[in-house]
């Protein structure tokens, strides 16, 4: 059924090692938040809530909100580095800035633990996570990223063609050239044999 492939959780990627990237991750290869189904899925396989939180209330307008966030994300991500002679004072640059500081004002959802069933402490929310509090996660992961020079430091966009997922290369001696060696690193060993086949015939 198609519906239930379009929520499979394990269809969307979380990857990246930040989770405002694996925000900015959604526009690929298509738009994943195309509905309020997926995003529901997206917010708990990103881990901004614990599992099995409560997320009916979710509607069109946390898309439309999931979708802003991504945008004005990007183009902070994706600018060259803000230093002079940085993007123009007052363009989209600085208004995603203030975007991105706005929503990051909303304090995230408030954890709890809780006794679970065989007594072992499990993480819970207090009430139903609003749409603010998760994008105000969102908006402070990315306010932590940008002005984190070792992070900063550290992204990199995949090596693969057309490929345009942002990853915290965390590996040791930084060689992280793919988003996931599964799927464009494996591209890229296929096309690499391809090419030397052809040679040897
Ligand atoms: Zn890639």
């Amino acid at each position: 059924m198609a519906l239930g492939t379009a929520t499979d959780p394990y269809e969307l990627r979380f990857d990246t090692g930040r989770i405002c990237l694996d925000l900015l991750a959604t526009t690929h290869p298509v738009e994943r938040l195309d509905s309020v189904a997926v995003l529901r899925a997206w917010i708990t396989g990103s881990g901004i809530v614990p599992p099995g939180t409560p997320l009916a209330h979710a509607d069109g307008s946390w898309l439309a909100g999931f979708r802003e966030l991504r945008c004005q994300t990007a183009r902070l991500v994706r600018a060259r580095a803000p230093s002079v002679p940085g993007p123009a004072p007052g363009g989209p640059y600085d208004l995603a800035l203030a975007r991105v500081n706005d929503l990051a004002r909303a304090a995230p959802p408030a954890p709890r633990a809780v006794r679970g069933d065989d007594g072992v402490l499990v993480r819970e929310l207090t009430a139903p996570p609003e749409c603010a509090a998760l994008l105000g996660a969102l908006a402070r992961d990315a306010v932590e990223l940008l002005t984190d020079p070792v992070a900063r430091a550290s992204l990199r966009q995949c090596a693969g063609d057309n490929c345009p997922i942002v990853y915290v290369d965390t590996s040791r001696g930084r060689r992280r050239r793919w988003c996931s060696s599964e799927i464009c690193g494996n591209r890229e060993r296929v096309a690499r044999h391809r090419r030397r086949a052809a040679l040897a015939r």
